[in-house]
């Protein structure tokens, strides 16, 4: 079977090799020279089944109002003369009732779990290099409000049989050692040992590379203009140069699949929420962190890569706005240096910015259309990297018509099986 898939990020890519595994002929069109340049370049590195959550949670418009007043504030919202934007915002809201934070973090959690095991296999079967990391993640708490908020989480780890540990100062201390010249700023912490880490990007660059030894074709430096179609069906591709024809097509263009879906008819709530990061080089290793940490007044993570602290958060609803202000890089630096203030010296000219692919719930977006065959692998919002190898493998399940590992039934759009 022909397989197009549109966008070489991480969704993409770890599409077209589960693909090619299962014996596809695969080509992955990209508009830029490469893999994972647009939002897998650099992220925050973590693979957090564990932490796993959609940001529309009970109490959270109420957060939202002081955040937004606050000088370091995880949220930053612009308001635009946008439709997508207001409604995207409405249905966020709308998902912040208990029922609804439970249902979207029970799917999100399933397929992260899927997703990270997964991923075990492949570096088994592989031997992929990615900088990687196996010590778990650590929810760090600077507040008894947000140890007493965790226990609603904890309920759905159980659910899904999810490891974790609630640590006390000393037991945060112990995990992290570099925390202990800041140990009096520190409640708890929740953490999930089987939670990883790694380079997202030099994943996906690796894994780009062994597609193409078994026989992918990446087309670089291709637009994708439009998704043809007729009688139900996607009958191409077009690009700036020419046509591409498949017998299954693929959407993983990560926000930008929004434009793509609608030219048929089909309206993703996708927004492109803004996120930004940056690198520490470390330059003192006995007090750099191990793993990834969680920051949870800030909702910063803060990540072990290499040599290399990355540090990466803010959610900026503001359409597609460039540009990297430098308050932001401050606001990662304060949480930053709040929990490691000796690790080395950032390195200013590393800050970037990326869109993650939100939908209102939280969940991607994975399965079939009304056109029968055209799929969707999208909508991963903050955690694309920790659920790829896991929604990758599933897509490639339903397009070769055998039965997922997983339920896959409430991921498709329209949901349908909402509550
Ligand atoms: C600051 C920040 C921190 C994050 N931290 C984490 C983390 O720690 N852990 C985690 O799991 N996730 C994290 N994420 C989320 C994660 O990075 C994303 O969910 C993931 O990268 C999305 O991958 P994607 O392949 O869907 O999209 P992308 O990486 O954006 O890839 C889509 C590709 O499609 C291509 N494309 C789009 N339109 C077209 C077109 N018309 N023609 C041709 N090509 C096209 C684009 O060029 C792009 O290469 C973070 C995100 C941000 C911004």
């Amino acid at each position: 079977m022909k397989v197009v898939i549109i966008g070489a990020g991480i969704i993409g890519v770890t599409s077209a090799y589960f693909l090619a595994k299962a014996g596809c002929e695969v080509t992955v069109l990209e508009r830029h020279p490469g893999p994972a340049q647009e939002t897998s370049f650099a992220n925050a590195g973590q693979i957090s089944p564990g932490y796993s959550a959609p940001w529309a949670a009970p109490g959270i418009p109420m957060k939202a109002v002081k955040w937004l007043l606050s000088r370091h504030s995880p949220l930053v919202v612009r308001p635009k003369l946008d439709t997508a934007q207001w409604l995207w915002m409405l249905k966020m809201l709308g998902n912040c009732t208990e029922t609804a934070y439970h249902r979207n973090k029970a799917r999100m959690v399933r397929v992260a779990e899927y997703s990270r095991d997964v991923l075990e296999e492949l570096r088994q079967q592989t031997g992929i290099e990615y900088n990687h990391r196996t010590q778990g993640t650590l929810q760090v708490f600077r507040y008894a409000k947000q140890m007493d908020g965790m226990h609603k989480d904890i309920d759905v780890l159980k659910q899904f049989g999810v490891n974790y540990e609630v640590l006390d100062r000393d037991g945060c201390v112990a995990v992290e050692p570099g925390l202990q010249r800041v140990r009096e700023k520190i409640t708890g912490g929740l953490r999930l040992p089987h939670d990883e880490t790694g380079d997202c990007r030099m994943f996906t660059i690796a894994l780009a590379r062994l597609a193409r030894e078994m026989g992918v074709t990446f087309k670089y430096g291709t637009e994708v203009k439009t998704v043809l179609h007729e009688a139900g069906r996607v009958t191409g591709i077009a690009t700036q140069h020419g046509d591409i024809t498949g017998d299954a097509y693929i959407l993983a263009a990560g926000s930008l699949s929004v434009r793509l879906a609608k030219t048929v008819g089909i309206h993703l709530p996708i927004y492109p929420v803004k996120g930004y990061s940056i690198n520490v080089p470390i330059d003192n290793e006995d007090e750099a962190p191990r793993s990834t940490l969680m920051d949870e007044t800030y909702k910063v993570a803060i990540t072990r890569l290499g040599d290399t602290v990355r540090i990466g958060g803010t959610a900026e609803l503001n359409g597609y706005a460039s540009g990297l202000p430098d308050s932001r890089r401050d606001t990662l630096l304060h949480s930053f240096r709040g929990l490691f203030p000796n690790v080395g010296t950032p390195d200013n000219t590393s800050l970037w910015a990326g869109f993650r692919p939100m939908t209102p719930d939280g969940t991607p977006i994975i399965g079939g259309t009304a056109l029968s065959n055209l799929f969707l692998n999208t909508g991963h919002g903050t955690l694309g990297w920790t659920m790829s190898c896991g929604s990758a493998r599933v897509i490639t399940d339903i397009i070769m018509k055998k039965t997922p590992d997983i339920d896959v039934s409430d991921l498709v759009y329209p949901r349908i099986k909402a509550a």
